[in-house]
């Protein structure tokens, strides 16, 4: 079975007609997809992107605190699933005013992981912080700049954010952060 057959999320229904929809290969495709039975609309799934930051503000960096499942109460930088119609940075720098209320200004790219069996590659920016201003937005219970020593690596909420704070803190040291790319195979804490 195609792995990609596996990963499917459940749809029923076809968001065009009402029908049911079934799986099946489509003519000249190689794979199984979402067919709508009635008006034969193929429902294509495919990845997601999380457009994230790493908040910079002189020898710390800014994490929040979900107040949101999964990984409730643990810590992460801000990121979530992009939005139509802006890039990856504006997703970026948006994520990280509503969960942190924090303005970036030079933002560059700086990670790219791809998490295959979920479906999503994570993109996240350094950003920097001008001033120490942030407060929780609604998805996050607080919101705290760490200096690297300080950092609660056995509460961070993803393996995507551990990758890029480990990045960053191994870069520091030369003052050069090219864009790092990571894989990860399957979900560990
Ligand atoms: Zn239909």
């Amino acid at each position: 079975m195609h792995s990609a057959y596996i990963e499917f999320a459940t749809l029923k229904y076809c968001s065009s007609c009402g029908d049911a929809v079934s799986k099946r290969i489509p003519d000249g495709d190689d794979r199984h997809r979402h067919v709508c039975d009635g008006c034969d609309t193929v429902h294509y799934q495919n990845p997601c992107i999380v457009a994230g930051s790493l908040p910079v503000y002189e020898n710390r960096v800014l994490l929040c605190r979900r107040a949101i499942e999964p990984a409730y109460g643990y810590w992460t930088l801000p990121a979530g699933f992009m939005e139509n119609g802006e890039t990856t940075e504006e997703g970026a720098a948006r994520e990280s005013r509503e969960e942190a209320n924090v303005e970036l200004h030079s933002m560059e790219l700086y990670t790219m992981i791809d998490i295959p069996h979920i479906n999503q590659v994570y993109i996240f920016f350094r950003g920097q912080m001008a001033q120490p201003t942030y407060s929780p937005g609604i998805e996050s219970l607080e919101v705290e700049l760490f200096l690297e020593e300080d950092i609660p690596w056995s509460e961070i909420a993803f393996p995507s954010v551990k990758m890029t704070l480990k990045h960053f803190f191994e870069d520091r040291k030369t003052g050069n952060f090219p864009v790092r790319t990571d894989l990860i195979k399957r979900f560990r804490r």
